[in-house]
């Protein structure tokens, strides 16, 4: 079969290698759509963390080609959806949900489809059956992305959900491919205003298109246009799909006291923390949280939401043959919403 493998950093290739079989408690999915995460660049281009060649690919949706001995309840040909947070069941977090923080990774990432594992830019991967969720009737390339687009944003909602309260305010840095569904999970479920904010004019106006009551261009001028809208008192809610120096400054500039700031992009920017009276940098009883991911409970929600039409994913749908050109459409910022890859 085709797969689009990371042989060494910043090298990846189409290449021939041979479809696996199912071992024990592993379903062989015959990969429907894999979409394209930034993570992927950010992988591409990391110093090697994890055995090569891996295929890349962690956003999985696909149909059962074969199961392995002690599977039972997925059929063939039935479709299903890869969970991203492959913890260990066993722990007390993966016990109390939060596989997505398992201890047996330690402080390090928990493990996934193409995160340490072979992943999805392929023809077929194998998933042990624990990890899978059903399709149910949602259009099996479209979905692909709620398995990381869909789930991060939704739990890194969940983790200022008690500030998004009706008149509240969440703004939303970077609208692409997490960020598109961001705003649309805080429109759809909780009280928050939303206000995009990206570098990209037709991003925004994507956003408002989705649901973002205002949008905002990242630029010098952002936290004064976004301490004007919110009376000066800033947002209730930050979420940083970016994490860049900038997008963290103006974070850090526009947080409400008592907010919460979320930092899911990996731009390895720096957040200032001064401890001052009265604060320099954070307002408050301001917060800062860093999530990974999110639990499978999250992703039941975020398929729930995507069933009943509440969200849905703007997809670029582009042959897995066009990975490498996918790839770069997605460093230059030039992917609408998200891209996915059909075998
Ligand atoms: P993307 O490329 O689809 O979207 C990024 C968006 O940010 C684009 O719309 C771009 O125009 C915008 N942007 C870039 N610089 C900006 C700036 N200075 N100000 C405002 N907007 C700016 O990326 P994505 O797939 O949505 O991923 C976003 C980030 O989240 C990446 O860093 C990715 O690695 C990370 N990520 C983290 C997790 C997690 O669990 N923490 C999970 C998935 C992705
Ligand atoms: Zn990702
Ligand atoms: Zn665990």
């Amino acid at each position: 079969m085709k797969a689009f493998q990371l042989l060494e950093p910043g090298v990846a290739e189409l290449v021939d290698v041979e479809v696996p079989e199912p071992g024990p408690g592993e379903v062989l999915l015959k990969v429907a759509g894999a979409g394209v995460c930034h993570s992927d660049l950010h992988i591409l281009h990391a110093d090697a963390w994890q055995p090569l060649p891996m295929t890349i690919g962690h956003e999985v949706s696909g149909h059962v080609a074969a199961v392995g001995t002690g599977v039972t309840g997925w059929d063939e040909g039935a479709g299903a959806l890869a969970y991203l947070c492959w913890g260990c069941g066993k722990c007390r977090t993966c016990a109390a949900g939060f596989e997505n923080y398992c201890e047996a990774f330690g402080r390090g990432i928990v493990p996934g489809p193409g995160l340490g594992y072979q992943g999805c830019m392929a023809e077929y991967v194998l998933v042990l059956a624990r990890f899978l969720v059903p399709l149910g009737d949602l259009d099996p390339v479209d979905a692909a992305p709620l398995t990381d687009a869909g789930l991060t944003p939704y739990h890194a909602v969940n983790m200022a959900r008690e500030a998004l309260v009706a008149k509240s305010t969440a703004v939303v840095i970077g609208v692409g491919g997490l960020g598109h569904m961001g705003v649309q999970i805080l429109a759809a479920t909780t009280g928050a205003r939303v206000i995009a904010v990206d570098l990209d004019k037709a991003k925004l106006a994507h956003a408002a298109e989705l649901g973002a009551a205002e949008t905002v261009v990242s630029d010098e001028r952002a936290a004064a246009r976004i301490l004007d809208l919110t009376h000066g008192r800033g947002a209730e809610a930050v979420f940083d799909f970016v994490g860049a120096q900038p997008t963290l400054g103006l974070a850090a500039s526009v947080i409400a006291p008592h907010g919460r700031i979320v930092v899911v992009g990996l731009g390895e920017g720096t957040l200032p923390f001064t401890a001052t009276s009265p604060p320099a940098a954070l307002p408050w009883g301001a917060g800062v949280v860093k999530p990974y991911g999110g639990t499978r409970a999250d992703l039941h929600d975020v398929l729930a939401l995507a069933q009943r039409g509440a969200i849905s994913v703007t997809v670029e749908r582009h042959p897995l043959a066009e990975a490498k050109e996918t790839f770069e459409l997605l460093q230059l910022g030039k992917v609408a919403g998200r891209a996915v890859l059909v075998p």
